[in-house]
């Protein structure tokens, strides 16, 4: 006898961002032939309720098809990925990607050699989870091929199809468990797909640095990130992806720490407090001229403790300006051996609510009072600076020039340029 399969009853997204006309556009005028629907990431986070960013179609229609019917219709279309079947489709300036239904009939490494398909349950076991292989049409209807729905309200990322064949035709695939796990996934991994990534985990090395990067820092950011990443530490997946043990404890406070002060999470940071030291990871990584520029800013930030009193926070912050007195109080205090310290909060806070003093004096104002431009302009700018913030950032330019005649009455060797240290006339804590 035939064994009785429950069909879920599938629901119908009912959400703003279905409305956007430019969306209801492309769908109506690609729906005037074919087939065409949102998949992927859009379907599966708004059944989550969570943000849509990204819309991807999905279509029964060839490129050529979608490019002669989106034209036909006064819509621009850009070739963008011709070779894996996708077309960018523009309405009213927002730009939708178009990629025809198509199966992967030979996959090397990144790269597929694929044949188009009309088929919807063929395109969506091409994919690489069964809650990415999720579509709906105009009408918010869930179309669900391959069970999806049902793992994604139980929260478990599954690997279409047989995982041990999945991760041979992509490796990346192993890290996307990984990453959607911790992004979606609630409790233990999916024992298959966990146990398949585990025995392959050596071909993570083979990958590009680009990939890697991309899936590791949505990873690093996800609400599950932490115990992803414990997961992945005891089947020795990270010292492959990162070549060492990770200190999982300091990320541990400092996810602890973005929570509490609602701190969108950095992946830079948290590579950076993971390992020891991001800055290795330039070139294994591709890691940008910007983020490199912050990680070294912070080496010497990355020393402020809690015990700064006021005054000297503020001294910190303006020398460090407030990206990197950011960067360097998250970072230490998640290595600090007191993360409790209720002071630490404290810095974080201090930063809203501070406001950046700016320096009232200029090299005009010193050529008008007879100093030549050059180097000893510029240290008697420096040590009036230095006297300044000692003094609480005062904002009266007369109080500081009338510093400068101090200065310039001193004997000549602990003039300008020398190391010779000024005292600090106030250091009442504000
Ligand atoms: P995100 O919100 O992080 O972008 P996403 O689901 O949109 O999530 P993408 O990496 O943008 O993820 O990929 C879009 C869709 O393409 C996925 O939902 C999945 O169906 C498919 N896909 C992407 N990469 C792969 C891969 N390596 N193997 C199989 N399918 C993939
Ligand atoms: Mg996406």
């Amino acid at each position: 006898m035939k064994k009785h399969v429950a069909v879920p009853r599938l629901p119908r997204i009912r959400q703003a961002w279905l409305r956007q006309p430019a969306l209801r556009k492309v769908l109506e005028v690609l729906n005037r032939e074919g087939t065409t629907r949102i998949a992927g990431g859009a379907v599966r986070n708004a059944l989550l309720g969570g943000a849509v960013t990204e819309i991807d179609l999905a279509s029964t229609l060839t490129p050529q098809e979608v490019t002669r019917t989106a034209q036909s219709a006064g819509l621009t279309v850009h070739p963008t990925g011709l070779e894996h079947g996708t077309v960018m489709v523009v309405a009213e300036g927002t730009p939708f990607e178009v990629t025809t239904l198509r199966v992967d009939v030979e996959t090397f490494g990144r790269r597929a050699r694929v044949s188009f398909t009309d088929n919807w349950e063929a395109d969506a076991s091409r994919r690489d989870f069964t809650m990415n292989a999720l579509y709906c049409d105009l009408n918010g209807q869930v179309h669900d091929p391959l069970g999806g729905y049902h793992d994604l309200r139980r929260h478990v990322v599954k690997f279409v199809g047989n995982p041990e064949a999945r991760i041979e035709e992509d490796h990346l695939r192993i890290l996307r468990f990984f990453r959607f796990t911790a992004q979606y996934g609630s409790g233990a991994p999916d024992s298959r797909g966990l146990e398949h990534c585990v025995r392959l985990r050596r071909n993570l090395k083979s990958l590009s640095a680009e990939r890697v990067r991309q899936e590791l820092w949505k990873l690093l950011s996800a609400p599950g990130a932490l115990r992803m990443l414990r997961v992945m530490e005891k089947k020795g997946i990270n010292r492959i992806l990162l070549g060492r043990p990770l200190n999982l404890k300091a990320f541990e406070y400092m996810v602890a720490a973005d929570r509490a002060l609602k701190l969108a999470p950095d992946p830079l940071l948290r590579l950076h407090i993971l390992t020891g030291s991001a800055t290795e990871y330039r070139d294994i990584l591709k890691l940008t001229n910007a983020e490199m520029d912050r990680l070294r800013a912070l080496g010497p930030a990355g020393s402020v403790s809690p015990q700064l009193r006021p005054h000297e926070r503020k001294i910190v912050l303006y020398q460090f300006g407030r990206q990197t007195y950011l960067d360097g109080v998250r970072c230490a205090w998640a290595l600090s051996a007191v993360p409790k310290d209720p002071r630490w909060r404290r810095l974080l806070r201090f930063e809203r609510r501070a406001s950046l003093p700016k320096f009232p004096v200029t090299g005009a104002d010193l050529k008008a009072l007879g100093i030549e431009a050059g180097p000893t302009m510029g240290a008697m700018l420096k040590a009036l600076e230095d006297w300044w913030m000692a003094s609480g950032f005062p904002d009266d330019k007369h109080v500081i020039l009338k510093r400068l005649e101090a200065l310039r009455r001193l004997p000549s060797s602990a003039s300008f340029g020398h190391k010779q240290p000024l005292k600090t006339e106030q250091g009442a804590e504000d």
